[in-house]
């Protein structure tokens, strides 16, 4: 047996680095660290990559606050860690979300106005989606908002709403325009069900702005297809207190 093919393990060192080469499988397989020992003001986001690797299925384990962090500065690690990911659904939607098919933002019967032009603007959905995660990413990176990772200042708090509308809308685009695409990345992933209890948890959607169905709680996810829209809640007028000048408008039909 020629020594070359023992696979190195770290166990004995804690350098939690992923070398060029390493394979998937001997990836990642640094010793679970408590929240305590992950120094560095980057703890708080490698705690959040940790319990996603241990086990992604288990949103409620992910999503509770531990004790000794910070409410918002939890949300905004949280927010960040689905930013991140979300670039891999775009991934994914891009050979089917192309400018001749979804030639424009829709959702369950709604039409969004890109923000992320001097004035709002249609764009395609996938660029609505990529302009979408780069304003939400340069947001969360903007020193002036978040100047620090240990605590949020009070005005800042604002942006997590309004960046978690939006993104929200992406699983929402990816659910109702590319559902096999949305279930396979979903069912890989858990992140919609993720993103969907730290919202609840945090209050960061309304309740009326959900319109993906709880497939798990029915258990027939093939039931009603094509029924499971055509009553849009009424005008859903984003709260202008902040820069959030998109614009919602109603579309009919797709
Ligand atoms: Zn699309
Ligand atoms: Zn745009």
């Amino acid at each position: 047996m020629s020594s070359s093919d023992t696979i190195q393990t770290n166990t004995h060192n804690s350098l939690r680095r992923l070398y060029p080469g390493t394979r998937l499988e001997s990836s990642f397989t640094w010793p679970v660290e408590n929240l305590d020992d992950l120094d560095s003001s980057f703890g708080v986001h490698e705690y959040i990559q940790q319990t996603i690797r241990m086990d992604k299925s288990n949103v409620q384990h992910i999503v509770d606050l531990p004790e000794s962090v910070d409410r918002q500065v939890w949300q905004f690690e949280h927010l960040r860690q689905v930013c991140l990911e979300l670039s891999l659904l775009v991934v994914a939607l891009e050979p089917e979300c192309t400018m001749e098919n979804c030639p424009e933002m829709k959702a369950d019967g709604w039409l969004y106005l890109c923000a992320a032009h001097p004035s709002t603007q249609s764009c395609p959905a996938i660029d609505y989606i990529i302009h979408t995660l780069d304003g939400a990413a340069m947001l969360l990176n903007n020193s002036k908002y978040f100047p620090s990772r240990i605590s949020i200042p009070e005005p800042s708090l604002k942006h997590f709403q309004s960046i978690a509308r939006r993104l929200y809308r992406v699983f929402a685009h990816a659910y109702f325009h590319h559902r096999e695409i949305y279930q396979s990345f979903e069912n890989e992933t858990y992140l919609y069900a993720r993103f969907l209890l730290l919202s609840q948890t945090y209050n960061l959607i309304p309740p009326s702005l959900v319109t993906i169905p709880d497939e798990r709680s029915n258990g027939n996810d093939m039931g009603d297809r094509d029924e499971y829209r055509r009553n849009p809640p009424k005008q859903q007028q984003e709260n202008n207190n902040d820069t959030d000048t998109e614009t919602v408008v109603s579309a009919n039909g797709d």
